[in-house]
């Protein structure tokens, strides 16, 4: 099994934005490379999805309740000084380095050994199961949206949909030594907005009072004083309330108080530093600017790009509104360069409880717990399909684990890869009937 994931961990499928440096071999290699490691589920009825996507459909004793198992192909391009070179997938002291180890090769690869060790076993599930994997990521591609198109031209409304995500994370919680496997049930839109003002240019010598880039300059000001109205979402509240008792005290003190109001907990999260605050609020961040090219130019356009995370509960309207209202300037204009709404909640009830029992079963030491996605995933596309969409790769991780995700030095131990092998076997397995 680590020798099939190595292989597959060797092959550079790496994506990029620009579609003429897409290396299409190396996926055409991965997917070849996939066939020959896992001949069964080759077997199975198979739709190529966009240019390297796949969509296997295994079909179960019903399908009155189908599944989608979700993972991508596509990894992110090499950065910083690696111990051990990112394509070799050298194994040493029981650990597997590489770049798409954890992301996303890792649980796309534990998938497939699941289905060809149970296909070996002549194993037929209780109900459909659906393998979307895509191969654009990272870059926000189309593969996801047409696995959907698909599904949704099939018929097929899945009973719930699981995604990379979180994870059975050591060291995520202030003062909590156990891990927590946090299920992702909804995760932030991303929206991006330009801001302009355009006006008079000329020479630097002469500057107009209030020009373009003190005009603009002032509206950033304005909008980082003003963020968005902040509210832990219920699944934050549920988080803290679920870690709060493992806390080692005085931290215990301070979140058993602080759960039982939303409002205490929102302000606690808001005093905890950028991270916890993200969890809170939408936020904002103004990521890119432009002026004049030259130093003695007066700029007769200033733009500033600001990217937007959206929390479950704010939507793109509002905060469009939000931002025209603080900026307060209508020689500001505002133009939407990207949309993306924030997911709806994915409900806590019996699909989160088999995804939650499997994972107490497989890793006991371990609490689980819903949580809000910062990151964005092919997920949030399922929202379109189905009610239930989750984000949870089952593999332990460090925090320096999850740190190493799209830099350097990404790696996975060789025992928790096996138990995620195992883990997706058995939530196969414990599909309801009927
Ligand atoms: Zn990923």
């Amino acid at each position: 099994m680590i020798e099939a994931f190595r292989d597959l961990l060797r092959i550079p499928t790496v994506s990029t934005r620009d579609a003429a440096a897409w290396d299409h071999a190396a996926f055409d290699a991965f997917l070849e490379a996939l066939k020959g490691h896992f001949p069964r589920l080759h077997e199975l009825p198979l739709t190529r999805v966009g240019r390297h996507g796949l969509l296997f459909h295994w079909a179960g004793v019903s399908s009155a309740k189908p599944i989608v198992l979700m993972a991508h192909s596509d990894v992110v391009p090499v950065e910083g000084e690696w111990t051990h070179p990112p394509f070799d997938a050298v194994v040493e002291d029981g650990i597997i380095w590489g770049r798409g180890t954890l992301d996303c090769k890792g649980s796309l690869v534990a998938i497939c050994q699941a289905v060809e060790n149970l296909l070996t076993a002549g194993h037929v599930p209780a109900q459909d199961v659906w393998l979307s994997f895509g191969c654009d990521e990272e870059v926000a591609g189309d593969a996801a949206p047409l696995a959907v198109e698909e599904l949704r031209r099939r018929g097929v409304t899945p009973w719930f949909v699981l995604d990379e995500g979180g994870a059975v994370a050591y060291d995520a919680f202030p003062g909590v030594a156990k891990p927590i496997a946090v299920i992702g049930v909804t995760e932030k839109g991303i929206t991006s907005l330009e801001l302009r003002v355009d006006g008079r240019g000329g020479h630097a010598s002469t500057p107009a009072p209030l020009g373009p880039t003190a005009r603009l300059a002032r509206a950033i000001t304005r909008l980082d004083r003003s963020p968005m109205r902040a509210s832990a979402p219920d699944a934050t509240v549920e988080l803290f309330r679920r870690a709060a008792p493992h806390a080692k005290p005085p931290m215990r003190y301070a979140l058993t108080t602080a759960v039982r109001s939303r409002a205490l907990l929102t302000r606690l999260l808001l005093a905890a530093g950028p991270e916890a605050a993200a969890m809170a609020r939408s936020t904002f961040a103004v990521t890119t600017l432009s002026g004049s090219p030259a130093m003695n130019v007066v700029a007769a356009t200033a733009t500033a790009g600001v990217n937007i995370r959206i929390l479950v509960g704010d939507t793109m309207a509002g905060v469009i509104r939000h931002v025209r209202r603080v900026i307060k300037d209508p020689q500001v204009r505002i133009t939407v360069i990207d949309e993306g709404e924030p997911s709806p909640s994915s409900p806590l009830d019996d699909a989160f409880d088999l995804i939650a029992d499997v994972t107490s079963a497989h890793f006991p030491e371990a609490l689980t717990s819903p949580y809000v996605m910062m990151a964005a995933t092919d997920a949030r596309h399922f929202t379109k399909i189905s009610e239930r969409v989750y984000r949870f790769t089952p593999f332990e991780m460090t925090k320096q684990q999850r740190e190493s995700i799209h830099t350097n030095d990404e790696h996975i131990t060789v025992d928790a890869y096996l138990k995620g092998v195992a883990w997706y076997g058995a939530l196969i397995q414990r599909l309801p009937t009927g």
